[in-house]
């Protein structure tokens, strides 16, 4: 059972999650709005059952400059200046062998993964110019650790801790945090939409590959969606003022 978020933690902050229509970034706008941040959900998807209260859901794309700069601006527009950004946007492609890396899915990958976390952070820091604010970057384990046969999204990972570490040194002058939080297996849609897809191959049922990504952590059990929420609410709030170019895994204790 995952806290329930500090109330009135985030009182009076603005806050954009991209993302945020469906999985972790979904319940990441949860968790912010219950502490008391008002915001947007930017996605190219419509968030089922819509956003959170008093939030707004726009359409917007991460791996274009000009969608993030105008959805930016209909939220500063709507609730005034932006203090938070959460970069969630993410996607994995199937499987692949080394020799078969196939290139255009390799600058997918790496267009919504790290290009557009890059494009979050740019706008983030263009729109605040010098005000204080707090950036988390949804890395992975894989921003650490090499995975089987997804080579492209492990380095689009790896790529965003890159960008995180460096911007974080710059901006902290102005006030601005820099974090990343690290997942790991975590049961959305989204993986186990991919598990089912590749039990034909493997030969192995999801609640199979469920249970050994869950036994192959220290506590037992798959992380969730809630407790990566309230890791980036940590990240995003003033309990981690003294934080800032971090990974925080929040993997269950990947063994
Ligand atoms: P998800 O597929 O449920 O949600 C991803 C959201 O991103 C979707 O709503 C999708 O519409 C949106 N999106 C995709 N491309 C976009 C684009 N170009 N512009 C704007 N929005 C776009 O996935 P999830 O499992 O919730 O993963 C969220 C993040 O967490 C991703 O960055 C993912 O890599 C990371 N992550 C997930 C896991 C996991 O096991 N679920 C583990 C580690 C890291």
């Amino acid at each position: 059972m995952s806290p329930h978020p500090v109330p009135g933690l985030l009182a009076g902050r603005v806050a954009v999650v991209t993302g945020g229509a469906a999985g972790i970034g979904a319940a990441i706008a949860r968790t912010l709005a219950e502490a008391g941040a008002r915001g947007a959900v930017l996605d190219l998807a419509a968030p089922e059952g819509g956003a959170p209260e008093g939030w707004l859901a726009l359409a917007a794309d991460v791996r274009r400059a000009d969608s993030l700069a105008a959805a930016f601006a209909e939220v500063a527009a709507a609730l005034g200046p932006l203090d938070i950004a959460v970069a969630n946007a993410g996607i994995v492609p199937p499987w692949t062998t080394t020799a078969g890396i196939d290139v255009a899915q390799w600058d997918e990958v790496m267009a919504v993964n790290a290009r557009g976390a890059m494009l979050t952070v740019r706008e983030f820091a263009r729109v605040t110019s010098g005000r204080a604010g707090a950036v988390v970057v949804t890395s992975s384990i894989n921003g650490w650790k090499g995975d089987w046969r997804i080579p492209a999204y492990v380095a689009s990972k790896h790529a965003v801790l890159g960008l995180v570490r460096s911007v974080a040194q710059e901006l902290g002058r102005s006030g601005i945090r820099v974090n990343a939080v690290g997942p790991g297996p975590i049961a959305t849609d989204a993986l186990l939409g991919r598990m089912a897809s590749r039990s034909g191959r493997t030969g192995q049922s999801v609640d199979a590959a469920l249970a050994s990504a869950a036994g192959s952590t220290a506590l037992g059990r798959l992380a969730t969606v809630e407790e990566v929420a309230n890791a980036v609410l940590f990240l995003a709030s003033d309990l981690s003022s003294g934080i800032t170019g971090q990974l925080l895994a929040v993997d269950a204790g990947v063994l």
